[in-house]
């Protein structure tokens, strides 16, 4: 079936343009066609139209780092470095956490990530003791509640770590591998290999993890240098920082999506410009959890392109990119005193179209023939009053509230209309995560 938008504004080619309607296809999940409104209309009279009065349509945004069970863990362990943080809330958890539970936290996280205008998601998922239970039911849980998911599957086999998200590198490639051929042509769920960090995964468990990722050619995911501990321990053990261990591990390429960066060195940055990594970004995480501030322009500079992530519920602890636009310009530049470090344009680009590219997603512009991923925004809502054709862009990324995200479509499908999640009852949901973790208290 093909729909026709009519939106008065819609955000094309880097700007605004009014009068401009998209046509989506819920079959190829994809914009069939876009352009000034009489002449889109002309072309489809038969789509069934939908007028959006007051609504700019814009991109869906990408959320390159999260873990979904870690909405089940929100208030938990708050106000606490990272160490005890990581032991109180995520550590003695683990044992709760049975196939049914990471469903339900599954179906939180992403229920309120695409309210907010998520519409691509990456739930860097380390829970592996019922071999691909857990990851099936997260995968069902963004098909029910109609999300693109990117499964980044976690290698891990630190022995300090809960034995739940450890494997061999024999299991976790197994594994992977199957999930990654189960869903290699479904467009909503994609598997990349992600391991887990420099302390949480084995040299042997790295090459795994980068092996399989060259092979299925697909992105790879890692936390680097989120923490000074991980960069004091790699130092120690090998005189190398996590990023030059990793250079000599041959494990730094174009494929690498590595999160947080806080503690890169020049150094580092050098390193991972030369191999075109990529960074995930999750400024909010950083500050909760006092990580540090990620020497942003400097990894910039060094050509290192960056996309945006909330990270997990317990650690930032909303489930907003828009968000952490706002807090990756606000945490830059009051971490440089330079008001003119990131500019909203920066950041919006980062939310949208970069996030989309380096999970090599075609999504994140509205363009035709790329995936029908779009957001519908409330242009009489308090939180952007007053705007220009100026200024709209600005008061999105700095002032808007969530509650102005009135519609989200995703592959064509229409997920969100008018404020309401039309796959989910939520307040089912709110009812059945509240039972689960009266069990825990
Ligand atoms: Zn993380």
């Amino acid at each position: 079936m093909l729909t026709g938008y009519q939106p008065q504004w819609m955000w094309v080619h880097g700007r605004f343009a009014e009068n401009f309607s998209l046509v989506a296809s819920d079959d190829t999940g994809r914009i069939v066609a876009l352009g000034p409104k009489d002449a889109v209309r002309a072309r489809y009279p038969r789509a069934t139209w939908e007028p959006w009065p007051n609504k700019v349509l814009v991109p869906g945004t990408v959320n390159t780092h999260s873990h979904s069970f870690q909405h089940l863990l929100r208030g938990l362990a708050v106000d606490q470095p990272f160490l005890i943080w990581r032991d109180q809330a995520l550590y003695r958890l683990t044992p709760y956490l049975n196939p049914n539970a990471l469903y339900l936290g599954a179906k939180l996280a992403f229920s309120e990530m695409i309210l907010q205008g998520i519409t691509t998601v990456v739930d860097f998922f380390y829970l592996h003791d019922h071999g691909l239970d857990n990851d099936l039911a997260v995968i069902q849980a963004a098909q029910e509640v109609g999300i693109r998911l990117i499964l980044a599957r976690t290698f891990y086999d630190w022995e300090g770590a809960p034995e739940a998200y450890r494997e061999t590198p024999e299991e976790a490639v197994n594994r992977t591998r199957i999930l990654a051929g189960r869903y290699r042509n479904n467009p909503m769920v994609h598997i990349h290999p992600a391991p887990h960090s420099v302390h949480g995964a084995s040299d042997a468990m790295i090459d795994a993890a980068v092996g399989l990722a060259r092979d299925l050619k697909a992105p790879y995911h890692m936390h680097i240098a989120e923490e000074p501990f991980e960069v004091d321990e790699q130092r120690k053990k090998t005189g190398l920082s996590p990023v030059e261990h990793l250079a000599q591990l041959n494990a730094l390429d174009s494929s690498l999506i590595a999160v947080h960066l806080t503690w890169a060195s020049p150094q580092d940055a050098a390193l991972l410009g030369q191999a075109s990594a990529r960074l995930a970004y999750c400024p909010s995480s950083n500050m909760f959890l006092a990580d540090g501030v990620t020497p942003l322009k400097m990894l910039r500079d060094a050509g290192v392109q960056v996309g945006l992530g909330t990270d997990g519920g317990c650690s930032n602890n909303r489930a907003s990119v828009y968000e952490e636009m706002r807090m990756a310009a606000l945490l830059q530049k009051v971490g440089s005193l330079d008001a003119t470090i990131l500019t909203h344009q920066e950041v919006w680009n980062m939310g949208t179209e970069n996030g989309a590219d380096m999970l090599r997603v075609d999504a994140g512009r509205l363009e035709e023939n790329r995936l029908a991923d779009f957001v519908g925004i409330d242009l009489t809502h308090v939180s952007l009053l007053p705007w220009s054709q100026e200024t709209l862009l600005a008061n999105i990324v700095y002032a808007m509230s969530p509650a102005a995200v009135r519609n989200v479509v995703v592959g064509g499908r229409k997920i969100v209309q008018e404020g309401q999640l039309e796959t989910e009852d939520v307040q089912a949901l709110s009812r059945n995560i509240q039972q689960l973790i009266r069990n825990w208290m």
